[in-house]
């Protein structure tokens, strides 16, 4: 073993051995270490000769501190405690972006897919479940100054199992898509990868029956500094979608309007408006080019003059509404209760030059999961030792629950406030909201800015007027006001959304109900921030009523290469991750925890007293079996309910004597 493969048993404890040990490990191509049952991942930069189908062999059904420490080790537990146990389990990956979370979550899908069941209908629900990931991918990452393929979208993917632990299919959900990228993207970044790729790989004759050119300077949206990535085949790329789309399940004629939904995106970045001399006092605008405005209606179905008006009426910037959607791949429906395995891959931690809503719905997100590892992990595991009655020295930690509470409480809370503007009658603009917000907020320990009149930041000359800064539990970030309101409205003007609807195409149709004057909603649509909240909770509880499994990402540079590892960096991961708080709470804890009935009908076959059957309560069968092994007294505690065990290799012990019967 090289260093110490769990930091629990690392001697002394403290930031520079925690650091040093995860140095060392990563210069011999150890990426992960654990903390008790959390797996620590170090993105190594490069394709290691770790995954292998022996190493699969290697992992399976065996104990997981028996080998060195290993996603496929944390996969395996997961798989077989939802198999044997009957407990649905969640494996919730964390980290900034690039951190590995996106590989991570498709290691661990490949690792149940090839230990789970087998047969050719069982092997195609796997397909399925593992397709699905190219085409996500293609739609929802981008190349970003972070990482080449960053996901702009949040996914929570619950894997179906049926009683024997075979797939069944997979539901996925997806969060917030950070849509704002397909009109405008940063310096130095790319478009959703789609659009290189149909260009890179499609046919001539395939693009020219969807009336696109191969150049990519052909197209305001494509970000022309950076369109080719190093080491990116986009063209094969395209191929592998088109292939994953056919195996989740898209008929060709949905691949087929799927792509003209994406030509037809490109093209209208093209469009341009000049603006017209006022007619009846009315401010209108034409559009310069009517060739582009031609080709998209007939890809599209929309008449020309109903798309026409539509974009004179108001000139806006066209963005399309929702190229993503629920992809639900699940195939049978049985009726008896389905086992779960839900994985989720969120977007990172950001913090940019430029921080606008998307980084504030995303950094929310993370704190939200911040907030569950706290509960699940340590204010949980310190509470149940208190129930249990168990001895227990307390051990600090940040809680960043009123971080969440600045950004999400009903009244006061950041969200709160903005839907409040945004809803609000009258002349409404981000400096108001803004303005809101320096009254409201001016006190929380957690909220800087300049404006507000108690402001403990005036003289802050980094803090622009225009800006907010939160504290979060990850580092500070300072969010810049322009396009809140607007990106929260997320409001697409009804001529609009009308022309789709009456597109001869049905998929737009489909993409547009709001468009239908027969269902037009007197009510407004919930803002995007309030959507992205409700969902946020309903994960978060759906995440509470399953078994956590802890992957905890980390990047080693910023520079997206091997073999380097930034000690600062990874110092300044571990302190917000809270990692060292974590080690203490397990060393100061019991590794092993199980109640006493299971407990005993497990191991009193190593014991003449307790077998074949122990009369009495199991907790005394408990301490005669621990008696007559001889167990030291230290390795173990008795609480209220159930016994916990110090040290995993008491319980290999007690694994190997069954073993040995
Ligand atoms: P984001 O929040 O931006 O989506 P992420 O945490 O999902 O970031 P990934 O996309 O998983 O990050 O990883 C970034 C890149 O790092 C990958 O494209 C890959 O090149 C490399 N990488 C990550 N994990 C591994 C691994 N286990 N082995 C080899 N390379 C890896
Ligand atoms: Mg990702």
């Amino acid at each position: 073993m090289i260093g110490v493969g769990d930091m629990v048993l690392l001697e002394p404890l403290n930031e520079d051995s925690f650091i040093n040990n995860l140095k060392k490990r990563f210069d011999h191509n150890e990426v992960y270490t654990y903390i008790g049952s959390v797996v620590i991942s170090i993105n190594p930069y490069r394709s290691l000769p770790i995954y292998t189908p022996e190493k699969v062999e290697e992992y399976r059904n065996r104990n997981f501190y028996e080998l060195s420490p290993h996603i496929f080790a944390l996969s395996d537990e997961a798989y077989r405690s939802l198999r044997d146990q009957d407990k649905d389990q969640c494996i919730l990956i964390t980290g900034e972006s690039g951190a590995g979370k996106t590989e991570a979550s498709k290691l661990v899908m490949s690792y149940v897919a090839a230990v789970c069941g087998k047969g050719a209908e069982v092997n195609q629900v796997k397909e399925q479940l593992l397709q699905s990931n190219p085409v996500l991918e293609a739609f929802g990452n981008a190349k970003t100054v972070r990482n080449d393929n960053s996901s702009r979208f949040g996914k929570y993917m619950d894997i179906e199992f049926d009683f024997k632990g075979d797939p069944l299919g997979g539901v996925i959900s997806n969060y917030l898509l950070e849509k704002s990228r397909v009109v405008k993207q940063p310096r130095g970044e790319r478009n959703f990868h789609i659009f290189y790729q149909i260009l890179s790989g499609a046919s001539e004759d395939f693009l020219c029956k969807l009336k696109l050119e191969q150049d990519f300077s052909r197209y305001n949206y494509l970000g022309l500094d950076s369109a080719k990535v190093n080491g990116v085949d986009d063209a094969a790329n395209f191929r592998t979608v088109r292939n994953a789309m056919q195996i989740v399940g898209f008929m060709d004629h949905e691949t087929q309007s799927v792509f003209e939904v994406v030509a037809a995106v490109l093209k209208l970045g093209n469009i341009e408006f000049k603006p017209e001399s006022r007619v009846n006092g009315l401010d209108e605008s034409k559009i310069k080019d009517k060739n582009e405005l031609k080709e998209i209606c007939e890809l599209t179905g929309i008449d020309q003059s109903v798309l026409e008006r539509a974009f004179s009426f108001r000139t806006v910037e066209a963005k399309q509404e929702k190229v993503s959607t629920t992809l639900n791949v699940a195939q049978a429906q049985t009726k008896v209760r389905k086992k779960v395995m839900g994985v989720l891959d969120i977007y990172g931690f950001e913090i940019f030059e430029d921080n606008s809503f998307e980084q504030f719905i995303i950094n929310y997100c993370n704190e939200k999961l911040q907030q569950i590892f706290i509960e699940l992990t340590l204010k949980e595991e310190q509470e149940e030792y208190i129930r249990e009655g168990i001895e227990w020295t307390h051990i600090e930690y940040f809680n960043n629950a009123i971080i969440c509470d600045l950004i999400e409480n009903n009244q006061t809370g950041i969200l709160a406030m903005l839907d409040e503007e945004c809803l609000r009658p009258g002349t409404v603009t981000d400096d108001t909201f803004l303005e809101k917000l320096n009254q409201v907020c001016a006190t929380h320990q957690h909220f800087e800015s300049r404006m507000s009149k108690c402001s403990r930041f005036l003289n802050d000359t980094s803090l622009p007027h225009s800006c907010f800064r939160i504290q979060h539990y990850a580092g500070k970030v300072m969010y810049q006001v322009e396009g809140f309101v607007d990106k929260n409205n997320d409001l697409l003007y009804r001529d609009l959304s009308q022309a789709m609807w009456k597109a001869n195409h049905s998929l737009i149709k489909a993409l547009f109900p709001e468009g239908n004057p027969a269902k037009i909603n007197l009510k407004r649509p919930p803002t995007a921030g309030s959507q992205f909240k409700a969902s946020v909770a309903t994960l978060m509880k759906n995440l509470q009523t399953k078994n956590p499994n802890y992957i905890r990402c980390i990047k080693p540079n910023d520079k997206k290469a091997a073999h380097i590892f930034n000690d600062a960096l990874v110092c300044h991961q571990i302190r917000y991750l809270g990692l060292l708080e974590n080690v203490r709470v397990r060393r100061a804890g019991y590794a092993f925890r199980q109640a006493y009935e299971p407990c005993l009908e497990r191991y009193k076959m190593l014991c003449k007293q307790t077998w074949p059957h122990w009369r009495g309560p199991a907790r005394a069968g408990v301490e005669v079996l621990f008696n007559e092994l001889e167990i030291p007294e230290e390795e173990f505690s008795f609480g209220r309910s159930k016994i916990f065990i110090r040290n995993p290799r008491t319980l290999f012990k007690l694994e190997d004597l069954r073993k040995q019967r």
